[in-house]
């Protein structure tokens, strides 16, 4: 990922770079307790990826429905349990399932 020439992926490219931004402030809003600012950053970050037809790349780091950011453990509660991962956000209730085998490393 380092720079290229100009051309047609440049779009994509900048959206991918101010999604990684934008996740980078959600996790620094959240941290600080300042999670409405995080839900800001996160639903933008995802309207820019669907504008642009850009996977964001970070499921798992915040709620689908509310667009909390996880910190865990402050407002995530994570369970395993038989082969699969259970997140309950704990702002609005909302439970992602995971199978573990979808998680590298
Ligand atoms: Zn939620």
């Amino acid at each position: 990922m380092g720079r290229r020439h100009v051309g047609k992926g440049d779009a994509k490219e900048i959206a991918r770079e101010r999604i990684e931004r934008l996740f980078e402030l959600a996790r620094q809003e959240a941290s600080a307790d300042k999670q409405p600012n995080a839900q800001r950053y996160v639903s933008l970050a995802l309207k820019i990826g669907q504008r642009h037809k850009v996977r964001t790349g970070h499921k798992r780091t915040y709620c689908p429905e509310c667009y909390s950011y996880f910190i865990p453990p402050k407002n995530v509660r994570v369970r395993t349990s038989r082969g699969k991962i259970a997140m309950t956000c704990l702002a609005c209730g909302n439970v992602l399932r995971i199978p573990m085998k979808s998680i590298k490393g």
